[in-house]
């Protein structure tokens, strides 16, 4: 899949990952968080394409106890990844 970019920072976004579920695929109103950016997108039900929250869906992300810390696990993938990069 192409042409598919986080809608915050534009970042390509070929895959996603359900940190509970590995075989789990992305259904509409599901959450996303960008690797490069750490924002939160919603998945629209079109495969990997996503779309910015509206103000009460971020309201609803930034209160789940999750969200924090899947951020944050993100971040340390990145930070990872970047230095096998040098
Ligand atoms: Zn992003």
């Amino acid at each position: 899949m192409s042409g598919i970019e986080c809608p915050t920072c534009g970042s390509p976004s070929d895959a996603a990952t359900e940190p509970l579920d590995s075989s789990a695929t992305p259904r509409e109103g599901d959450i996303s968080i960008c690797l490069y950016c750490r924002s939160a997108s919603v998945f629209t039900g079109q495969g990997l394409d996503r779309r910015a929250p509206t103000d009460a869906e971020l309201v609803e992300i930034l209160s789940h106890p999750d969200v924090a810390r899947y951020a944050n696990a993100a971040q340390r993938v990145m930070r990872h990844a970047r230095a096998g990069e040098n």
